[in-house]
């Protein structure tokens, strides 16, 4: 099969032949992918940084939708060609469906399963850790569905890590694909005035069309922009950038955002953190351009108390939120799709990852048809 590999070198993924992944063990499904997504967590393996440690190479991808190819005799609730989304958050030996605690996805970092950037994946623990799906030919759908498998559930999660409640208002921190998902279930939960912060002017439009404020971080100072349009602050703010963060010189600086974020929420109010801090043991040795991970900010604690604050930080869980999330994309009420800037060919993920690091397009899909 066809498949994205990473084989150790910052800013370089190859499209290379890979042996078909089989059935292991009797829980087990294959699947076979009709589109992956990639993600912002994809490019922290692309620069460099290398969260699950383990040694190269490895299949990349951990977001996808596709159709049941093969199940194992344990398997009892799917059946050969049902149409599927693949939640990241299965590993290997555990599936985070009850826990309130997470660690990354075994998918398409190394540790343990293959990615989804390729033409077959397999799924342990089948039967609980798969999304069923409608049947369905339209494309516009099927990319609202893939949104389910991480980035819907991760903005959706930022605002309760934030302590969101229908109502308040909201800064959302990046417009990038998860940006612009937590600015939009902010929107979808009832947010009363939402707030999107970047420098990217296509993504700083995406967020426009959704009703969220755009704030371009270069030609203003988002903090005073924003406070001179809530003079109280906003209830609730959000990181959906990690440590890649850069400030106004677009040079990278750790703690810019949550810097900003203390400085514009009001009294009593809440901080979601869902962009993604790395260890910085996780550097690569040599690592290149932009991909150095620094990690530590320096906050007044003083402040932080005397504010009442509390902030959240950690993973999503869509299994969890799959009751919810599935539902509003069937019944149309969610079109999470929105953020899709490009579909492309597997052939053509080295040039799609290199466009999408570069800011240069919103979310970029795989197809393998
Ligand atoms: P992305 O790289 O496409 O988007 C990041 C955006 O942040 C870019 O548009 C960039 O211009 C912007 N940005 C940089 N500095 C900024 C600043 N100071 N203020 C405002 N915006 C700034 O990535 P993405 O796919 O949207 O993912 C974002 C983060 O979310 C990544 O760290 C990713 O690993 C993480 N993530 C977390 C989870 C989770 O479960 N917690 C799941 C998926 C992704
Ligand atoms: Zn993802």
């Amino acid at each position: 099969m066809r498949a994205v590999m990473w084989g150790g070198t910052a800013y370089n993924v190859e499209v290379v032949d890979w042996p078909k992944p089989i059935i292991i063990n009797a829980t087990d499904a294959i699947v076979k992918l009709h589109r992956a997504g990639i993600c912002g967590s994809d490019l922290h393996v692309y620069r460099g940084t290398n969260p699950g440690g383990s040694p190269p190479p490895f299949i990349l991808g951990h977001e996808g939708v596709g159709y049941v190819s093969e199940v194992g005799p344990g398997v009892t609730s799917l059946k050969v060609g049902d149409a599927v989304v693949i939640p990241f958050t299965t590993h290997e030996g555990h599936l985070h469906t009850d826990l309130t605690r997470h660690i990354y996805s075994g998918y398409g970092f190394g540790i343990g399963l293959g990615g989804t950037q390729a033409e077959y994946v397999r799924v342990p623990f089948a039967d609980d850790g798969l999304i069923r799906i409608p049947l369905s030919t339209n494309d516009t759908l099927i990319n609202d569905y893939l949104m389910l498998s991480d980035i819907f559930a991760t903005g959706w999660t930022a605002l309760d890590y934030a302590g969101f409640e229908a109502g308040d208002t909201v800064a959302v921190f990046g417009a990038g694909p998860v940006g612009l998902l937590a600015a939009y279930s902010a929107i979808l939960r009832g947010a009363s005035r939402v707030y999107s912060i970047d420098y990217v002017a296509d993504r700083l439009q995406l967020a426009e069309s959704i009703g969220s404020t755009p704030i371009n971080f270069r030609d203003v100072d988002p903090v005073q922009q924003i406070l001179a349009l809530e003079p109280q602050g906003v209830a609730c703010s959000i990181d959906a950038v990690g440590y890649e963060q850069v400030n106004q010189n677009l040079t990278v600086q750790s703690d810019v955002i949550i810097q900003n974020m203390l400085a514009i929420t009001s009294r009593g109010g809440g901080m979601g953190t869902v962009g993604v801090y790395v260890p910085e043991e996780s550097n690569s040795p040599g690592a290149p351009r932009g991909s150095t991970v620094h990690t530590h900010a320096n906050i007044s604690l003083a402040q932080f108390q005397a504010s009442e604050y509390s902030w959240g930080a950690g993973f999503s869980d869509p299994i969890r939120l799959t009751p919810q999330l599935l539902h509003l994309v069937t019944s149309g009420r969610a079109k999470p799709g929105f953020v899709v800037g490009d579909v492309v060919s597997i052939e053509d993920a080295p040039d799609a990852y290199a466009r999408f690091e570069r800011h240069e397009v919103s979310k970029v899909l795989l197809k393998f048809d």
